[in-house]
């Protein structure tokens, strides 16, 4: 007998769990991409994507996933025999690094210990110690989805500027937009990218490059740029298939519409919060299971600890029978231990985007469920430990 009917809650670190009311805007026929509604819908999200990024400068618009914004960005800014410095705190640096790697650009990874942030003071002296500027830009992650690390943007300019070297700062914020504190003009970074599907809420297909004055300069000196990925045409539109070099996303553009409404109406700040008040949650229930067992969180300083992924330990293989009993028994899906050695150790619980209070409550009692189903040993408390958290919001 299982218990999976009902709401499902696919909890991984995207795609997100949708709004109904995303699904339900994007439920209508094709729009006219000549004039009128949706020419004026698109040009209303750009404001808002600048405002959820934190910056006056520009933002182009794709249609694709995440790795089409990688793409996007070092299309712009890079040639074929540049090079990159790729900070390492989880398998998605890594794979941005090998995005570069397939357009010519040599990537120069420095890899930090398991479960601990970019150390700024490594960047600074690496930066220095290249006097002849062969760095053009460093490529961080803000936060690693496969290990939760979340590294600060903040320091990490302030490093590279410190070292009085000439790298654009680069950042990746797929997971962390709309989740994690994330402030692009006033953290001093130069670009940022991000997907829809993560805090966005919307499903995969769109994603966005933010650039400022630098990287501007940086796509201005490109002997040449792809015409597809250039994103000078796309943030100086004369008509509506210059924003996408073709026909537009027509419904993910009105799902994204609502799903930014949905933002723009909690407000920022009450968006973090809540953000940071799950990942509390997440944090207190595995600390006290942890305790009567071998379960332990990734990231061992809550500083560096993403708020919307959290990566969780629990050795020999009890990750996976936890996520199939979860998936199969209860209608939970977990997050798998991507990019993680070995995979079946690890397991992720996605809680960005639509995420509330009592979904959060009832994945960790679900959990508790599979612990006590696979009788994988476990301290109690967990549950209480999560409410106690949720209770003081
Ligand atoms: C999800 C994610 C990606 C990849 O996005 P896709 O849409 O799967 O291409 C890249 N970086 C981070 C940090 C992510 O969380």
């Amino acid at each position: 007998m299982t218990l999976t009917q009902g709401v499902p809650y696919l909890a991984i670190p995207g795609p997100s769990v949708i709004p109904e009311a995303v699904l339900r805007a994007m439920h209508r026929s094709s729009p006219n991409i000549y004039e009128g509604e949706l020419v004026d819908l698109t040009k209303s999200l750009v404001p808002d994507l600048k405002w959820i990024a934190g910056t006056e400068h520009s933002v182009a618009m794709y249609i694709g996933n995440g790795h089409a914004a990688w793409e996007a960005a070092l299309s712009n800014i890079l040639s074929p025999g540049d090079r990159v410095l790729v900070p390492v705190t989880g398998a998605f640096a890594r794979f941005w690094a090998d995005m570069a790697d397939g357009l010519g650009v040599e990537a120069q990874l420095e890899v930090f210990p398991e479960g601990q942030p970019i150390d700024p003071d490594r960047i600074e002296a690496i930066l220095r110690a290249d006097t002849a500027g062969q760095i053009k830009a460093v490529l961080a992650v803000h936060t690693d989805t496969s290990t939760g690390v979340r590294s600060d943007m903040a320091q990490l300019s302030a490093a590279i500027r410190a070292a009085g070297h000439d790298a654009l700062l680069c950042v990746d914020c797929i997971a962390s937009m709309g989740c994690d504190p994330f402030e692009m003009d006033a953290m001093g970074v130069d670009l940022a990218l991000s997907a829809c599907q993560k805090g966005l809420m919307t499903p995969a297909g769109m994603s966005f490059v933010w650039f400022g004055p630098r990287a501007a300069a940086a796509r201005d000196r490109q002997a040449r740029v792809s015409r597809y990925w250039d994103w000078q045409p796309r943030v100086a539109p004369e008509h509506l298939a210059q924003f996408f070099d073709g026909t537009a996303p027509t419904h993910h553009l009105y799902g994204l519409r609502t799903a930014m409404d949905m933002l723009r109406e909690e407000g920022l700040e009450a968006v973090w919060h809540r953000h940071h008040v799950m990942a509390r949650a997440v944090w207190a229930a595995v600390d006290a299971w942890g305790a009567g067992g071998d379960m332990a969180l990734c990231v061992p300083d809550a500083a560096y600890r993403s708020h919307a992924i959290t990566a969780i330990h629990l050795p020999n293989g009890g990750a996976l029978r936890l996520q199939d009993w979860c998936r199969d028994q209860i209608g939970l899906t977990l997050g798998i231990g991507l990019g993680r050695d070995p995979r079946e150790d690890y397991f992720r619980i996605g809680h960005m985007g639509h995420v509330n209070g009592q979904m959060m409550m009832a994945a960790l009692g679900g959990i508790q469920a599979g612990l006590v189903a696979l009788d994988i040993p476990h301290g109690t408390g967990a549950v209480d430990a999560a409410a106690r958290v949720i209770a003081e919001g």
